[in-house]
């Protein structure tokens, strides 16, 4: 416990694996999870994550990068690992050398992966079909073409054409027509593609559409945020359970001084007291990933009490009034994300105050916040490891 000292992240493996039952329990037995961890695990920590979920017995694990897939193998991880984003030119080496699976939008990308492939080491790729996300894929229109293309060019070769997919681009939107829509077009590729495609895994589900369309998870499924305790769909919330707190992000008071009525706190001296108050120094500023929007609008929880953050957030520190938690001391544990007694900030709210999405704030959290596995929830308010 002694790195609790300044500020950390919590990382509820208990609530990670009871998410990832979630979506198993949505799909039908036959189909294989996908777990991804790419940004770090979405900035969870990705050996943490894979070893909690490993035992589960995922299908293989999703990365945006081959360093990402080739530090699983270093890990001991040997289930399938596909690098989902196009890869820039000197990553497909990396990912040959790791054994990862290419997914691949173009046939100059197949040519780079051919040539990465040999006798001694067969190589793998899925095709990514694009039906409207844009930013990687064949164009669905297209796959007569292609298909027949990518057929001629793998024959008598040592690369494997072993998967298809898309990606829905508002699989979280309240209106389910945009993503049924990429659902008709994904369907229409598939069928016409080379017959010999068929036996090939299809897959397209992220969290939300896991969640929300068992229909659409054909042989794989590919959750993310879910298993963060994310929510997927804040606008479809009725259609699916809502994913267990895994991240609690806490910092410490480290300064507690009353103020007279008048005085200002932070950089541009945005916040003015209104009354004699008590504010409290937070160990924990933008320089550990707590965004900058949260001055003046974001709240904290200390020994259960929510109290507003005030003035600017600084790179080291966040001041927050402590007028409505007195009992407060210095060394008590601070909630900027979680749960502390009967309150509890979510990363949405975090996000909703930020402009941003629960995404960008997981992955923001930065390498100066250890990451501290518990099992079971989170580890409470008045924490002190002294
Ligand atoms: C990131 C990603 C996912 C997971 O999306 P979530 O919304 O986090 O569930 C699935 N598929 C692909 C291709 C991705 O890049």
């Amino acid at each position: 416990m002694k790195r609790m000292t300044r500020g950390w992240v919590e990382v509820d493996l208990d609530a990670l694996r009871a998410n990832y039952e979630t979506v198993r329990d949505r799909a039908e037995p036959r189909v294989g999870l996908l777990p991804m961890v790419k940004a770090d695990g979405y900035g969870l920590g990705a050996e943490r994550v894979v070893r909690a979920l490993d035992p589960l017995g995922p299908w293989g694990y999703g990365v945006a990068a081959a360093a990402e897939g080739a530090e699983l193998r270093r890990l001991g991880i040997d289930r399938p690992v596909l690098v989902f984003s196009p890869m820039a030119p000197a990553e497909f080496g990396i990912a040959a050398q790791a054994g990862l699976t290419a997914c691949l939008s173009e046939l100059d990308a197949l040519d780079r992966w051919a040539a990465e492939a040999s006798e001694d080491r067969p190589l793998d790729f899925h095709v990514e079909v694009d039906t409207g996300m844009g930013r990687a894929g064949f164009d669905w229109r297209e796959a007569a073409e292609w298909g027949a293309a990518i057929e001629a060019r793998v024959a008598g070769s040592s690369v494997r054409w072993t998967g298809v997919f898309t990606h829905f681009q508002g699989a979280d939107a309240a209106m389910r027509e945009p993503t049924t829509t990429q659902w008709s077009r994904f369907q229409h590729a598939l069928e016409h593609l080379p017959d010999a495609a068929d036996g090939r895994l299809v897959h397209a589900a992220n969290s939300a559409a896991a969640l929300r369309w068992p229909e659409f998870a054909v042989d794989l499924v590919r959750p993310g945020i879910y298993l963060y305790g994310g929510h997927p769909a804040l606008d479809a919330r009725d259609e699916m359970p809502a994913p267990r707190p895994v991240a609690a992000v806490r910092a410490r008071i480290s300064l507690i001084k009353d103020v007279p009525e008048g005085h200002t706190v932070g950089y541009g001296a945005t916040y003015t007291a209104d009354r004699p108050e008590r504010w409290a120094t937070v160990t924990i500023g933008y320089g550990d990933g707590l965004p900058l929007a949260l001055g003046n609008r974001g709240s904290a929880l200390v020994r259960g009490y929510r109290v507003p953050i005030i003035g600017r957030v600084s790179m080291d520190m966040t001041v927050v009034d402590l007028t409505d938690a007195p009992s407060a001391e210095v060394g008590d544990a601070v909630t900027v994300v979680g749960r502390d007694g009967g309150e509890e900030i979510t990363v949405e709210q975090v996000a909703a105050h930020a402009n941003t999405i629960s995404y960008e704030v997981l992955t923001g959290l930065t390498a100066r916040l250890p990451r501290i596995a518990v099992d079971g929830p989170a580890v409470g308010g008045r924490t002190d490891d002294g």
